[in-house]
């Protein structure tokens, strides 16, 4: 069976212009043609014609930078950081539920973000049983210390008899359960993610997931999930069963699979905002060893997992945040001789920029972070914030940029991601640091996984958009923003 894709206007990721309609032959995953467009097509018995009405096509969006299994667990949890009495927490269940499916009372609604510090009582279950009835609905607090369940719950959790109220052990034990989702459930979760990051032109993503798998990924695609490319990352822990078993970076777990062994990540330091990032200076104030912040692997043994993942054909992918652990990976590349990634890459050295192009490491980047660390940034890295999310003295040094997520840290929409890479702002606060801004076209172009144009010949990864997005700003720019969604062939997502 063919796609013909018919009035396609492909868009010019450099320059920003349409070309004139085109009609694309899509074949067993790839563009088998494209004619420009001259008369109406019909359906065959081979070809389903969709009319893409002269939308603009660019080749299909990426995420680089996912944790699948944390992205379907946070998508079921729900907010309540906003709320500031237990009757706001219950109103917020109480809109919650009325948007969620019918069949879901087998498995505990989770809301997180409670702040209880402040309120005159602990609250009961009976208070939850009011707005939730049957639903087993649990809500844990922002600082994880408590959690609020309903009676049904509180079944669930194996609790029965305990107030509603859970602190301290009681609410570590309750979380820990909470966690354990059978795959079945969590497996419905994901795809409904996927498909909804499918409906913002996302194809494809690199899952960072430490309990991911090929494996697993398979068995999601065979039964019919998650409609995307995906390249399945592994941990050093899991590095000899890697190797045993051949699988190489950029493999398809079998011929033609959408699935894909991805890279070998390695975490090599912490986070900013826990001060965690290993820096060349102390953070302002800080005493003590971990004045710096902290490396989680020695440099000596990184540049041995490095070898040892070159030797076998798998792609180191490094987690550096702070600018000495920058430093040390990009050292770690050149002893190694592998060529790879370098994720986050938050804060980095004058000195260390012209290295990424030198060595051939690619800086993974996630620019919704900005969103949420310009504040704690300024704050924690006072000293040295001009220095941070430089994207575009990276790619003026030369470097190759990809644009991701970190989802559940921030949502899987690479328009998003688009928009505050162009506007250094994600919502109406002024632009942080606008020297770093780069252009639609850079930013586009570290959204497609390296594919450049629709060609002929070229996987059928792609995406049509009502408007060309060269032309959009702000708020404009969020998604969804898809017509009609293809990955590997497929419609992965369409409202024509
Ligand atoms: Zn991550």
């Amino acid at each position: 069976m063919a796609t013909l894709l018919h009035r396609a206007r492909l868009l010019d990721l450099v320059t920003g212009t349409l070309d004139d309609p085109c009609d694309i032959l899509v074949r067993e995953g790839r563009v088998a043609s494209m004619r420009p467009t001259t008369g109406r097509p019909r359906d065959t018995d081979d070809v389903t014609v969709a009319d893409l009405d002269g939308r603009t096509v660019i080749p299909g969006l990426w995420d680089e930078h996912v944790h699948a299994e944390q992205w379907a667990l946070a998508s079921r949890r729900f907010e309540v950081s906003q709320t500031a009495s237990p009757a706001e927490v219950l109103q917020t269940v109480h809109d919650h539920l009325e948007r969620l499916p019918g069949d879901g009372q087998d498995i505990i609604i989770q809301g997180f973000g409670l702040r209880a510090s402040r309120w005159r009582a602990d609250p009961s279950a009976a208070d939850l049983d009011a707005v939730c009835g049957p639903w087993p609905v649990a809500i844990v607090s922002a600082d994880l210390h408590s959690t609020w369940c309903s009676t049904a719950a509180l079944r669930k959790l194996g609790m029965n008899g305990k107030a509603g109220f859970l602190t301290e052990a009681d609410s570590f034990a309750a979380q820990t359960r909470l966690a354990r989702v059978p795959r079945r459930i969590l497996n419905g979760w994901l795809d409904q993610c996927c498909r909804r990051a499918a409906a913002c032109g996302v194809v494809g993503i690199r899952d960072m997931e430490f309990s991911s798998s090929v494996d697993v990924w398979t068995a999601r695609r065979s039964a019919g999930g998650c409609p995307m490319r995906v390249e399945v990352s592994v941990y050093p822990d899991r590095l000899d069963e890697a190797v045993d078993r051949g699988l190489r970076t950029g493999r398809p777990a079998t011929p033609g699979s959408l699935v894909t062994m991805g890279p070998l990540k390695i975490i090599v330091d912490g986070s900013m905002s826990t001060r965690s990032a290993w820096c060349h200076r102390p953070y302002p104030g800080a005493v003590g060893p971990d004045r710096t912040g902290v490396d989680s692997v020695a440099p000596d043994e990184l540049v041995e997992l490095m070898r040892r993942a070159r030797a076998a054909g798998l792609t180191p992918a490094a987690h550096a945040i702070g600018d000495l652990a920058v430093g040390v990976v990009l050292d770690a590349f050149e002893r190694s001789g592998a060529h790879g990634f370098l994720e986050h890459a938050q804060l980095v050295a004058d000195a260390d920029l012209r290295r990424f192009a030198q060595l051939g490491v690619t800086a993974s980047v996630q620019p919704a972070h900005l969103i949420d660390d310009r504040e704690t940034t300024d704050a924690i890295w006072t000293d040295r914030a001009a220095r941070s999310f430089r994207f575009r003295d990276l790619l003026e040094a030369g470097a190759r940029l990809i644009l991701g997520s970190d989802a559940p840290v921030s949502p899987v929409d690479p328009w998003l991601a688009i928009r505050v890479a162009v506007e250094r702002t994600g919502d109406d606060r002024p632009a942080w640091h606008p020297e770093q801004a780069i252009t639609m076209s850079q930013a586009l172009r570290a959204s497609t996984h390296g594919i450049d144009a629709v060609r002929v010949g070229g996987p059928a990864d792609l995406v049509a958009l009502d408007a060309n997005p060269f032309e959009l700003h702000g708020d404009e720019l969020a998604s969804p923003v898809s017509a009609l969604t293809m990955a590997g062939g497929r419609i992965s997502h369409t409202r024509l």
